[in-house]
Order: structure tokens, then sequence, then C-alpha cells
């Protein structure tokens, strides 16, 4: 019994650094992104960043925020206000090319946390409006972009 929570917890342990490190990293690359920028423009003050995430990219937005917000002040980078937008999916069935948008917010919300954090489970919920599939692939809606950065005094 012992043993097994606390293999439990270790388990937890391993995902939830990975879960870190996975929204550290993208981080990094959007404000690297934001920093060359800021280094054309001269000027190192945002006042709005917003970020574009495809529904169907699995993460965690409070950890990605706490890492923008902490590699921000690393570099030397003011950032007002940080705003999240969603990208929605696109979706292309295999076998009949129909190609049709997926709109998160129409599915249950156990389904739509499974998605979130696991994108592929979308295979088991969805099927081709116009065949029956479930054999299609995500066009759109798995990346994670820089939409607009505005900033101070531009
Ligand atoms: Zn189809």
């Amino acid at each position: 019994m012992k043993l097994t929570s606390r293999f439990k917890f270790y388990l937890l342990m391993i995902k939830g650094l990975i879960i870190l490190v996975h929204e550290w990293a993208l981080a990094e690359a959007l404000i690297r992104y934001v920093k060359e920028l800021s280094k054309e423009r001269g000027v190192n003050r945002i006042s709005k960043l917003v970020i574009k995430l495809g529904i169907l990219q699995s993460i965690d937005r409070n950890v990605l925020e706490f890492s923008i917000i902490e590699l921000a002040k690393i570099n030397d980078l003011i950032i007002e206000s940080l705003v999240f937008e969603d990208e929605d999916a696109v979706l292309r069935c295999r076998v009949c090319n129909y190609e049709w948008s997926l709109d998160v917010s129409e599915l249950n919300e156990d389904v739509r946390e499974a998605v979130h954090f696991v994108p592929e489970v979308v295979h088991t919920f969805i099927k081709c409006p116009k065949c029956g599939s479930r054999d299609f692939e995500i066009v759109r809606g798995r990346g994670i972009a820089v939409k607009e950065v505005v900033f101070r005094g531009s």
C-alpha cells in the first residue's frame, strides 16, 4: 500500500516536471522572438502581447503565463498585458478529404478537458461529418504563436 502511493506520487511529480519543461521551452521560443523585435525597435516596454494558442495544443496556460512573465524579467522586457487567444482547429478526413472546423465549445466538458491534455484523443470523440471515418488529420489548431506585439510609444 505504502509503496503504491509513493509510486503514484513520483508519477505525479514526473508529470508535473514534464509540463513545466514543455511550457518553459515554448515560452523561451516566444520570448526570444519578442526580444528580437524589441531590439529592432529599441523599446523594451510592451503594452500588449497577444499569444495565439491552438485549441488542440496540450498546454497548461497558468504555467505558460508564469514562464513568459519570468523569462520576460530575465530578458529585461516589461509586459504590461498578456493575452491568450484560442485558435480554432481544422480537421481533414483522410478517406473523403472533407475539411471542417472543430468548435471545442460544442464538446462536453470532460471531452474538452481530455482533448486539451492529450490532443490525440480527439480521434476517439470526433468523426468525419461527411463519411463517418475517424481517420483524419489535424490541419490547424495545434500551434502556438505570437499574434501581436504592441510596443509602448509605437
Ligand atoms: Zn470523410
